[in-house]
């Protein structure tokens, strides 16, 4: 946006400036905002159900992040994750996430298999890590009805670090989801040194059914999964030809607004008590 509203003139330059002012300042109150957060009582966590394809039962919950601020009002979790990061309050933030998620299922989730993303700086970092660890050890829930999900971006910044603490998080028992597969790096050897057990497949394959080298893209992430020996799940599912596709291409596991956008912990229950299936 910058290079064209330079050679459109001057006054594009001005409006481009004060864009970015008003961007920033609204970042600020974000972060300000969040600051001064009681966490523990503006966040909330809503599950997306995970479904097996073949018999649609629903195998697990991905645990997604709500934030609504007496401050500034609800901001979606991409914007006000990446603030947190970078304000150094992400950590928290995960903590209270797992606080929530495990106190709603209490009593229940261990029959239910949930997901929890780590950001970056969580990964980062040991003790985030051992808090994390600790916190769930105080809920006695089985270890390996819990998975972090990470994105390959997020281990990029020091891969031998991020490494060391999946192992730490696998050797404790708990699986790992690769996030955003196929969206990132990808290399195939380091993939390999990863004590990975699932690769979650990106939204953006799925998304232009008229592609016609999407589905072979599609195929061939899912192929990778198999020689891993890992399962595959493909979010983003949003419609029928989604679906068709995914099962095209050999998917075992879907995610997606077809079946269920993020739900309160209340009604997945009584999803699961129908039938555990959707
Ligand atoms: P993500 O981890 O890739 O999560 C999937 C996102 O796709 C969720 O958005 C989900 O609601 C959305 N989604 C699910 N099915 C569909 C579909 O069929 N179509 C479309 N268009 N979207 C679908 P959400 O909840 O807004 O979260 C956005 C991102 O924010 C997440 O992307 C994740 O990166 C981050 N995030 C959310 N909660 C947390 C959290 O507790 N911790 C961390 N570190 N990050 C979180
Ligand atoms: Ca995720
Ligand atoms: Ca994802
Ligand atoms: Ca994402």
């Amino acid at each position: 946006a910058l290079m064209v509203a330079k050679k459109q003139g001057k006054n594009q330059v001005v409006l481009f400036d004060q864009e970015h002012e008003a961007e920033a300042k609204i970042r600020l109150e974000i972060e300000t905002a969040l600051r001064g957060a009681d966490l523990a009582g503006e966040i909330s966590v809503v599950f997306q159900p995970q479904v097996r394809l073949g018999d649609n039962a629903v195998v697990g919950a991905e645990v997604l992040a709500r934030w609504t601020s007496p401050a500034v009002g609800t901001i979606p979790p991409d914007r006000f994750i990446k603030i947190a990061e970078e304000s150094g309050l992400v950590t928290n933030i995960t903590l209270v996430v797992v606080q929530k998620a495990l106190d709603e299922l209490r009593g229940w989730s261990n029959k239910l298999p949930i997901s929890i993303n780590l950001s970056a700086h969580d990964l980062m970092s040991d003790s985030a890590i051992e808090q994390i660890i600790e916190l769930i050890e105080r809920h006695e829930i089985c270890a390996s009805l819990i998975e972090f999900e990470v994105t390959e971006t997020a281990m990029m910044a020091d891969l031998q670090k991020a490494t060391a603490n999946l192992m730490r998080l696998a050797d404790a028992g708990y699986s790992i989801a690769l996030d955003d597969f196929g969206s990132g790096y990808s290399n195939f050897s380091y993939l390999r040194s990863l004590p990975i057990t699932r690769l979650k497949v990106d939204r953006s394959f799925i998304e232009d059914p008229s592609d016609p080298m999407a589905e072979k893209v599609l195929a061939s992430l899912v192929g990778m999964a198999r020689v891993l020996g890992v399962n595959c799940l493909l979010e983003g599912v949003e419609d029928e030809i989604a679906l068709l596709m995914a099962k095209r291409a050999g998917a075992e596991l879907v995610q997606g607004y077809l079946f269920s956008e993020p739900i309160s912990a209340l009604d997945l229950r009584n999803a699961l008590a129908v039938g555990r299936s959707l």
